[in-house]
């Protein structure tokens, strides 16, 4: 028999902070033998959904994030970690919270009545010392039985469902109307253990490390990425929708609200030294006007109706060379030291295309108006979304790099997978190269 190659050391003990009043959460954690503070955040909750476009998803993460990181940033007991929670119900495609009043309670429940409907919990786990925060949402449908009028009169009376979201809870006086559950029944209640354990994993951590005595964390060694977290102490916190998100393919993404890049590309014509210095110097003075540039130096109708010339020509060696421009991302960044196109996340406010203009002009100077976009590609993982605009950019535009990378370069397109990649864009290069440029 293998002896398990662990040293005999218990993993570190940490500690937990709900920002959430609920006392369903605090007693769902308690029983699960985690004994976390307490501090509510005072988050304006309609003063954060006043600019999302409203998917329950979107609603859940963008609430639990605003207020765990505001717990986060003002503790009053020191803690490593805080989790931010909340839930919304959706139900016949509209979703919603706490009804607030009887009356509303009243509507809902009738509606409700023997239907099934899905439960949304959004979670962020924030390390206070780093900053770094790490999402994720639950889903469960939820079962009703049918409910009678005298039922729904006595429900109303205790005063239980009018301050939860959905007008209901799994786990109070609620709970033996409610049928079936498919997902995580703890999700239902308010906070999701399982998920809780995938955010603490996703740390490189175990949930066993939350557990108070007389529990105790299990036995093993604390990868060298999670020892240095936890050694961390940084004011740096993030902001907006800036953080990862545990997406349900198992993997880790960035972006809270998904995340979205701009692969430019253009036909580079090969100009002498003087003409290149000249068109140099007219940009430093602004005499060249930019979408005159645009036009006078690319076929954007050509490049993309005659895909036949286009290859010809490129591969003859005549006419203008395709190029894309890529990014070597900063050693400090994510996956630094590979090469990727300009992006970033998508903050609450924003759409796909504003949030990927915003990172691409920040991470190159160039202004997205000059930009002519030929499409879109959204990878589409439910919670969490990329997606690629690919737009053609004019010849001679200069790229100025920003702290992001540490290198931006027009790259012949054929020359692109010698590059060392980032592993998501190789993925997607063959498909985007298939789709949008030849
Ligand atoms: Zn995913």
């Amino acid at each position: 028999m293998n002896t398990r190659n662990v040293s005999h050391t218990r993993l570190p003990h940490l500690t937990l902070t709900l920002a959430s009043k609920s006392p369903a959460r605090l007693a769902t954690l308690r029983n699960a033998g985690i004994h976390a503070n307490v501090q509510v955040s005072g988050v304006d909750e309609e003063e954060v959904l006043r600019n999302i476009q409203a998917t329950p998803t979107r609603q859940v993460m963008a609430l639990a994030s605003a207020k765990s990181r505001a717990v986060a940033r003002n503790l009053h007991t020191p803690t490593d970690f805080v989790i931010g929670c909340d839930s919304m119900f959706e139900f016949d495609g509209v979703v919603y919270g706490k009804p607030h009043s009887p009356e509303n309670a009243r509507e809902r429940l009738l509606a409700m009545s023997g239907k099934t409907g899905i439960l949304h919990t959004g979670h962020c786990l924030v390390h206070v010392g780093s900053g770094k925060s790490l999402a994720g949402v639950s889903h469960a449908r939820v079962t009703f039985a049918p409910f009678s009028a005298e039922f729904i009169d006595a429900y109303i009376a205790t005063g239980e469902p009018i301050e939860v979201a959905g007008s209901f809870t799994a786990d109070g006086l609620g709970g033996s109307f409610i049928d079936n559950i498919e997902g995580d029944y703890h999700g239902v209640v308010g906070i999701s253990l399982p998920l809780l354990r995938q955010l603490m994993e996703g740390f490189g951590l175990s949930l066993t490390q939350l557990w108070e005595p007389p529990f105790e964390p299990e036995y093993g060694t604390l990868s060298d990425e999670a020892a240095t977290l936890l050694a961390t102490k940084s004011k740096r916190g993030h902001r907006n929708a800036d953080g990862f998100m545990l997406c349900s393919c198992g993997h880790t993404h960035w972006g809270m609200n998904g995340a979205g890049g701009i692969l430019a590309f253009r036909e580079h014509f090969e100009l002498g030294e003087d003409k290149a210095h000249d068109v140099g110097k007219q940009r430093e003075r602004g005499s060249l006007n930019e979408q005159e540039h645009f036009a006078s130096h690319t076929t954007l109708d050509k490049a993309t109706t005659n895909h036949t010339e286009h290859r010809l020509n490129h591969e003859n060696h005549h006419g203008p060379e395709l190029q894309v421009l890529l990014q070597l991302r900063s050693l400090w960044s994510h996956s630094g030291g590979t090469w990727g196109f300009p992006g970033g996340a998508v903050n609450w406010s924003e759409t796909p295309w504003e949030g990927a203009s915003r990172e691409f002009e920040e991470e190159t100077s160039i202004s997205p108006s000059i930009l002519k976009p030929v499409g879109e590609y959204v990878l589409d993982h439910n919670d969490w979304q990329y997606s690629t605009f690919v737009a053609q950019c004019p010849d001679g535009v200069e790229a100025i790099k920003d702290k992001e990378s540490s290198e931006l370069r027009w790259v012949n397109i054929d020359d692109v997978e010698t590059l060392p990649l980032l592993p998501s864009f190789a993925t997607s290069w063959s498909m985007l190269k298939e789709k949008f440029i030849l």
